[in-house]
């Protein structure tokens, strides 16, 4: 038995057990091997009649039941009698998780034929999120946020990224990010990564400049030295932030050891995916309206594209040309954008039958895009997104015995 060290330096036994004969056990080892770039259906890397050895931390063995070491025949085993799959837990690399109020007003209003702008001067739009984020304690934004997780979890999402961004001043922004530090404490069974994304919009009532300077010289700095954040993110949009300002706040966020990311090329084209791929930033997301230069950036570099076809389903939009860029060697991930206005879903399942419906992905490319490549969007790729010795103990149990069937069924 493998021996760990706690706190109080007294040596402990993690227990180790097994899962076997699992009708599949897809490792997504092929994937791994070649970053996510140019994958095909065999890079699943599916063990038929397939076993996992674990302990509370790591994976120790994957393979064939039939093979499994000597020293791991007595531990504890559960049969699955060939009926479930195993793979790793699912990553949601792009979610707006924190924020108070409801929209559905608004939903119900653009579906009869409203504009964006039209609901925007009856008040509606992102000033409803913020108002309502703002009027809302810590403790309200936390309760929300975990009842939110919690559906993700069901979804067999094990690893969730969620962004600031509905507070649009340094209180508010600050209150959402100890939100996700609150979610992570309470829920150890999902692992939470925030990302800080004061530059989501201008808040009413104050100039563009001098938000940008709060977030460079006041809030950039105690999200990093608070350590609230792993990732900065800018929406470059006409309207909203320029390329050069865009640039700005993520240089200025890269200097103090955050790493970034960009909602880009989402309504218009900005070049954005470019500055991305320049600043060598986690990931470009959005891309519905990337150029072709923006492509052959993003191929050429380890930056991931981060596809969100429930945001484009969501709006009547057209999808991300995500053929392209899997075909020019870009990795690509597979995203929910859940958020108030563009994508009310948790579902990540769902995301991946329109990846497949809509993007025209393969089995191992949507298997990729919420496994391997969105680790890597969230630079976890070493230990998550994989089911490989050394990685985390950290796998769903399908009630499917194929992977397919995962997305073959819509909105389960
Ligand atoms: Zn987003």
């Amino acid at each position: 038995m493998k021996k760990a060290t706690t706190k109080k330096g007294v040596s402990k036994t993690k227990p180790i057990q097994a899962f076997v004969h699992a009708s599949y056990v897809y490792t997504g080892e092929g994937i791994v091997e070649k970053e996510g770039r140019m994958l095909v259906p065999s890079d699943l890397s599916g063990i038929e009649d397939g076993a996992v050895v674990f302990d509370s931390d790591r994976i120790l063995w994957v393979g064939p039941t039939s093979e499994i070491p000597s020293e791991y025949k007595g531990v504890k085993r559960t049969d699955l009698k060939k009926r479930n799959a195993i793979m790793p837990g699912l990553i949601d690399a792009h979610t707006h998780l924190v924020f108070a109020g409801s929209r559905a007003h608004e939903f119900a209003r653009r579906c009869a034929g409203a504009t964006y702008q039209e609901i925007a001067e009856e008040g509606g739009g992102i000033l409803t999120t913020v108002n309502a984020t703002r009027a809302a304690s810590r403790q309200e934004l936390f309760e929300l946020a975990l009842k939110r997780a919690l559906i993700a979890y069901r979804h067999g999402v094990r690893t969730i990224e969620c962004k600031s961004g509905y507070g649009l001043d340094h209180e508010a922004e600050m209150k959402c990010l100890k939100v996700v530090s609150d979610l992570a404490e309470a829920l150890p069974q999902m692992t939470f990564v925030s990302t800080y994304l004061g530059a989501h919009a201008v808040p009413a009532g104050m100039k563009k400049a001098k938000y940008i300077d709060e977030m460079i010289h006041r809030t950039l700095p105690e999200v990093a030295k608070k350590k609230l954040a792993r990732f900065c993110d800018v929406f470059i949009e006409e309207g909203y932030f320029t390329l050069q300002e865009g640039e700005r706040i993520l240089r200025a966020a890269k200097k103090l050891g955050l790493e970034t990311k960009v909602h880009a090329d989402e309504l218009s084209n900005t070049e954005s995916a470019r500055l991305a791929a320049k600043l060598e930033a986690s990931s470009a997301d959005h891309l519905l309206k990337i150029s072709d230069k923006g492509v052959a950036a993003l191929a050429k570099s380890d930056t991931v594209a981060m596809m969100l076809p429930g945001t484009a389903f969501y709006l009547k939009a057209q999808f991300a040309p995500a053929r392209r860029l899997l075909d020019a060697g870009a990795r690509v991930g597979i995203a929910t954008d859940f958020n108030p206005g563009s994508c009310y879903s948790l579902n990540l399942p769902l995301m991946m039958n329109l990846s497949a419906l809509y993007l025209s992905m393969n089995a191992a490319e949507i298997f990729a895009g919420v496994t391997y490549s969105a680790a890597a969007s969230l630079g976890l790729q070493h230990r998550k997104g994989a089911l490989m010795e050394g990685y985390d103990s950290d796998f769903v149990v399908l009630p499917y015995e194929h992977f397919e069937e995962m997305y073959y069924r819509m909105g389960w």
